[in-house]
């Protein structure tokens, strides 16, 4: 058998023909880039498999359809659906004119069939429907009279504890998939064509572009600095642009409409200076002294892994502060790691008011210890008053960052790992062994789960501790950098 073409592939191709012959003519599998796998990735795959195996057991009469070749799992699907076989199959197989899909779970309902994929959200998220579609045009065309097709997806009224099935709600999306299969039919032909076409597609600006994952090596190769680093260059705007040819920042004409903030974007990468805005350096002025720079680290599983947790419950797990007298000078360093076998908010939270204790402000990067703070002042009523007042002091440096100064380097992105190596290039998270959130949610997941010793345990909470660490001082250099400017 041919290759085949996968969901990914043709719901990547769908959209734009020259991601989809790339796809399938520089890289094996689906997988995008060839960036090895974050421990943060391997986690949401892990508890992806996780949760369809759950699932699978909703259906205990249910059969797996197990050869992970596609051409063998098309001829045992086809051997199962014969008359008198299995009612329900898991992971059945299709192909047809090279278009290969799997349906997680397919049942026999007389001549037709219930399809039901499986997916680790909570909400029907028009992508899931995407995804849903695919396959039951391809089920469609296979000969399948497809009688429903629903995402079984995590109920958030699950929590920690409760039986499996408690776990999913099934949501019946038979209309909205059919009508998306219907508009897929027109991509049958070409994605086809595209993906097996022996020179690549021409690419074409459109607004995939702006998270595509070759983007670099595509439309934005060579290219320093590319009109969609511009924050909300909407649509029209983009279009108007490339009827002009543009596709430099530099290039924009003078006269073209930007918003303020957009012209400072394109002032900054014409001069090649940072714009600074006239007040940053009076909106720095209202830090009070002394300044706590904080930063939390969260975890958020599919699966609860602690006692009246919800799926995706968001639970800080670390913290870090660094106390500074004046700008640059750190004084006191506080941190705090929760043994990750309990859910230790309360503990967290206690020890934040003790280490946040007295006046001045609270640095944080984002509205996310706000955000944080806030959650657990909902948790704990009898906290609520001295963390409400904790978030009174909240200084936000990312708004004054993003309302009040651009670097070029930034390239349209203001979070610290874009704007750190701009400002300050000797510091990074390169040598760290856990170099980014995602990671360091993982790690604790793990931890919870108990997939390791305790003496790996005390060495990962050093990983830890150390990646938090980073980020409080990342935003005390930031601010010393931002106050020089
Ligand atoms: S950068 Fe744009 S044109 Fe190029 S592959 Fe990606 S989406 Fe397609």
């Amino acid at each position: 058998m041919k290759q085949t073409i996968s969901k990914d592939l043709f719901l990547h191709a769908a959209v734009c023909p020259t991601l989809g012959w790339r796809l399938r003519a520089d890289l094996p599998g689906d997988r995008a880039t060839s960036a090895p796998v974050t421990p943060g990735e391997q986690f949401w795959m892990e508890q992806g498999a996780e949760i369809g195996r759950m699932a699978r057991g909703l259906f205990p009469s249910g059969v797996l359809v197990s050869s992970r070749n596609v051409a063998d799992a098309a001829a045992q699907t086809q051997q199962y659906m014969q008359s008198g076989g299995p009612h329900v199959l898991f992971e059945a197989a299709f192909v047809v004119d090279e278009y290969a899909a799997k349906a997680d779970v397919l049942i026999r309902q007389g001549d037709t069939w219930r399809l039901i994929e499986v997916k680790s959200s909570v909400n029907p998220r028009p992508e899931l429907v995407d995804d849903l579609a695919y396959t039951l045009l391809v089920l469609s065309k296979a000969g399948l009279t497809i009688s429903s097709a629903s995402l079984l997806l995590v109920s958030k009224d699950y929590r920690f504890g409760m039986e499996d099935a408690k776990l999913f709600v099934e949501h019946d999306c038979t209309k909205e998939a059919q009508a998306r299969a219907g508009e897929f039919q027109a991509f049958w032909d070409s994605v086809r064509s595209a993906t097996r076409a022996t020179s690549m597609p021409a690419p074409a600006l459109i607004p995939a572009c702006k998270g595509c994952v070759i983007f670099s090596d595509c439309l934005g190769k060579g290219i320093d600095h590319h009109i969609l680093e511009i924050p909300r260059l909407g649509a029209k705007k983009v279009d108007e642009l490339k009827g002009l040819g543009v596709y430099r920042i530099e290039q924009i004409p003078q006269t073209f409409d930007l918003t303020p903030i957009q012209a400072r974007v394109r002032q900054a990468v014409i001069t090649g200076q940072p714009w600074v805005g006239p007040d940053l350096k009076q909106r720095l002025r209202g830090i009070v002294w002394p300044a706590h720079y904080l930063d939390f680290e969260t975890m958020s599983t599919a699966l609860p892994l602690y006692p009246g947790t919800a799926p995706y419950t968001q639970i800080p797990v670390q913290y870090s502060i660094d106390r500074c007298t004046a700008v640059g000078e750190i004084v006191s360093h506080a941190e705090y790691i929760g043994n990750p076998m309990h859910d230790n908010r309360r503990d967290l939270a206690q020890r934040l008011i003790h280490d946040l204790q007295g006046r001045g402000s609270i640095v944080a990067y984002s509205t996310f210890e706000k955000t944080t703070i806030n959650g657990l002042a909902a948790l704990f009523p009898d906290l609520a008053g001295e963390l409400s007042a904790l978030t009174q002091r909240i200084f936000d440096l990312e708004a004054v960052l993003r309302e009040s100064y651009y670097h070029p380097a930034f390239h349209g992105k203001t979070s610290v790992k874009s704007t750190l190596p701009a400002l300050l290039p000797g510091m990074s998270y390169a040598t760290l062994n856990i170099k980014d959130g995602g990671s360091a949610s993982a790690t604790f997941a793990y931890m919870a789960q108990g997939r390791y010793t305790s003496q790996q345990i005390e060495s990962l909470k050093k990983d830890l501790l150390a990646y938090c660490g980073q980020d409080t001082l990342a935003m005390v250099k930031l601010h010393q950098r931002l106050v020089a400017a």
